[in-house]
């Protein structure tokens, strides 16, 4: 008789749990996984996906537009919200489908309720017990809105992908990741949209001069984007729509706020505190480099454990994990020179050190830059422009850091990825033969330099 009901109980059925839960149970481990929402957890069905689904959408407005300059001629068509949200939700309905039979499939149970630990073995879901050797808390984070006067008058993420009705204008607060992609969204979707971040500049953490360039083209697309702003005060109208005050006493009279203000680790309810685990000041579970927490029986990881909070690196993390408890492989993962992208419009792709973290920790670095207008925009009548950047180690001449701002720069930032992963230097860049006509190949043709510094 096995002395647990489980060997792994994994509370959380998102991207690091599924991924868990599925590696672990195709080691022939004992497996259950507790999810109180749909499957596939905040990037399938509030995060990732929907959110991608609805940058392409909000594309095919400017790609309509320029159609004309290649010999389309047709009216503008008209956008209906109702048949994009209803799309997206069934295209969703398949995903969490298909992560429930991979769950089957590979012999892990899903319990379906709200999980909570009685003790270092001990969990319950909907009113039973349930033990295992170990526990894998993975249960994501949600929104953080601040405190406000007219708090209760916004939305955040959670809620901005089913609205009844696409607003006719829309504020977006916050200047992250959230925030400038879906000013990207709706503005792309004909809605009239201001954003308006509390620092001087959006996307505090990426490279300075990728941050000027995409506030400038985001604002002659047509966004309201502002600096050195916040709210004060949302107030509902008599018909319905909301006036927000604003701290440089202006205000702002929309249909709909979105706050996009970061967000807060799942930690709150699930028992920890009773066995003694003491949560970061954001709410972040405490964990060692094998994702063991104090309690030596609970691991956790993902958004818990806010170091990225990124779905590629939830992924990793759990597979870190696995390899370690029940393959042998104690070898922790790498967290250096993890690509990222912004679904903005433009997009930001970027991997390792920009210019100024580049400073910070080398003597003297060389900056290389390719700004142009796409082969594209020639005839498409958009002024839109591409900006790339290198910034490089004259010492060693390896490429400390790749940055783009413009037309699928996350594509085209992955594979540079490999490229860095694997030590390239400048010249390795300058040998590699470009693919042409393409934005990318000016990547492997930036032969001057633009300048060192400091
Ligand atoms: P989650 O995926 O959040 O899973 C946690 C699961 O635990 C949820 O299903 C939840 O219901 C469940 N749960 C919580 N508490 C309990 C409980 N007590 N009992 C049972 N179940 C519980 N990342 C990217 O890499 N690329 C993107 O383009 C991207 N876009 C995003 C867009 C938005 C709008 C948002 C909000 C996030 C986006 N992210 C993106 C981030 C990404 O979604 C997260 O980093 C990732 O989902 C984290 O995975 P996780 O396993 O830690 O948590
Ligand atoms: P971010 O942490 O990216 O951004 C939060 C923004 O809100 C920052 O600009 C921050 O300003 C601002 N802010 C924080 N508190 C306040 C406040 N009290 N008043 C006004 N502004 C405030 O969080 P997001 O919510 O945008 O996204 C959460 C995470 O999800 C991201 O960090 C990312 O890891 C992940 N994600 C990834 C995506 C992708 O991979 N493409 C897409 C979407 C999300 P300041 O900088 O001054 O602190």
């Amino acid at each position: 008789m096995p002395r647990y009901d489980y060997d792994l109980f994994v509370i959380g059925a998102g991207s690091g749990g599924v991924r868990a839960a599925r590696m672990a149970a195709a080691e022939d481990v004992r497996v259950a996984i507790a999810e109180h929402g749909p499957t596939g957890g905040t990037c399938v069905n509030l995060g990732c996906v929907p959110k991608k689904l609805y940058v392409h959408a909000s594309e095919y407005g400017a790609g309509f537009l320029q159609a004309p300059g290649f010999g389309w001629q047709s009216q503008l068509p008209l956008f209906d919200w109702p048949t994009l949200r209803d799309n997206k939700s069934e295209a969703i309905g398949r995903l969490n489908g298909l992560y429930e039979e991979m769950l089957a499939k590979t012999g892990a149970q899903l319990l379906k309720g709200t999980a909570r630990l009685s003790d270092p073995h001990t969990v319950d879901v909907a009113g039973t017990s349930y033990s295992a050797e170990r526990i894998l808390l993975a249960t994501g984070g949600r929104p953080f809105v601040p405190e406000f006067p007219g708090r209760e008058h916004v939305l955040t993420s959670d809620q901005i992908f089913d609205l009844e009705q696409l607003p006719k204008r829309m504020l977006i607060v916050g200047g992250g990741y959230i925030a400038t992609e879906f000013a990207g969204i709706f503005h792309g979707l004909g809605v009239t949209t201001s954003q308006i971040y509390r620092g001087e500049l959006f996307l505090r953490g990426f490279d300075n001069e990728i941050r000027q360039f995409v506030a400038k083209q985001m604002q002659k697309s047509g966004i309201d984007l502002r600096f050195g702003l916040n709210v004060e005060q949302i107030t509902k109208q008599a018909d319905g729509s909301l006036s927000a005050a604003l701290s440089d006493g202006g205000q702002l009279n929309i249909d709909c706020v979105l706050y996009a203000t970061g967000r807060r680790p799942n930690s709150a309810n699930l028992g920890l505190e009773k066995l003694g685990i003491e949560l970061s000041e954001s709410g972040a579970v405490p964990v060692n480099d094998r994702y063991q927490t104090a309690v030596p029986s609970l691991y956790a990881l993902g958004d818990l454990i806010d170091r990225m909070q990124l779905t590629p690196v939830a992924l990793a993390e759990a597979m870190t994990l696995v390899r370690n408890l029940y393959q042998g492989n104690p070898q922790p993962l790498d967290y250096d020179l993890i690509p990222t992208a912004v679904f903005s419009q433009p997009n930001i792709g970027t991997v390792g050190l920009s210019e100024e973290e580049a400073l910070a920790k080398y003597p003297t670095i060389d900056i290389y830059t390719a700004n142009f207008r796409s082969l594209k925009h020639a005839l498409s009548g958009s002024h839109e422009r591409v900006l790339m950047k290198l910034v490089v180690d004259p010492q060693t001449d390896r490429v400390l850091g790749a940055h783009m701002a413009g037309e699928e720069a996350g594509e085209i930032i992955q594979g540079i990825a490999i490229a860095l992963k694997a030590g390239a230097t400048k010249q390795d860049f300058d040998r590699t033969i470009g693919i042409h006509p393409t934005s990318a190949e000016e990547f492997v043709t930036m032969r001057t330099k633009t300048r060192s510094a400091p």
